[in-house]
């Protein structure tokens, strides 16, 4: 059998000759959650407008696939980035001051501003607060 974890960062590359890595195994996933559902529908959506055009044209090199490495990145490597770092930067915290950063984050009403954002880190944020789950 054959296993792996959910990958933290995408592929150097998620193209090439007659192919495009799609969804988690490209690491089209939010660092901070491991959801991927969102970036990995995204992802389709724009691997399938580049097949479309590659079929047409009847070429599916690697070169003519570029458009989806280039258009997904784009759109999402600075958030994935970003998640990562952010990850990074949570893994290295122990409990009491991951506690001390939510309560901060709290009392200067970052954690709300962040719900209403439409980054990657808003829901991991509400899902990593100590306190979210008391109010649920
Ligand atoms: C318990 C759980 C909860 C989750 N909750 C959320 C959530 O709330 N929100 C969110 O965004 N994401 C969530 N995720 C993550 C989400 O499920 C994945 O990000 C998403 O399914 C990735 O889609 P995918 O198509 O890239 O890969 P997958 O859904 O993993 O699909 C890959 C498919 O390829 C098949 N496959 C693998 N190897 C081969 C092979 N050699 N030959 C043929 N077929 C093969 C697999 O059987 C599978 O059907 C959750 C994951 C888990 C496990």
């Amino acid at each position: 059998m054959n296993y792996g974890g959910v990958p933290l960062k995408p592929l150097p590359h998620t193209r090439g000759d007659n192919l495009l890595v799609v969804g988690t195994a490209a690491g089209q996933v939010k660092p901070i959650t491991g959801g991927g559902i969102y970036f990995g529908l995204i992802c389709a959506d724009i691997a399938a407008n580049t097949l479309n055009r590659a079929l047409t044209a009847d070429n599916l090199s690697a070169r003519a696939l570029a458009g989806y490495e280039r258009a997904w990145r784009r759109k999402l490597a600075r958030e994935l980035r970003n998640g990562y770092l952010g990850r990074k930067a949570y893994e290295m915290l122990n409990d009491r001051q991951v506690s001390r950063v939510f309560g901060l984050l709290e009392s200067t009403g970052i954690i709300e501003e962040l719900s209403r954002s439409k980054s990657c880190l808003s829901t991991g944020m509400r899902m990593l607060s100590p306190g979210s789950w008391d109010k649920n």
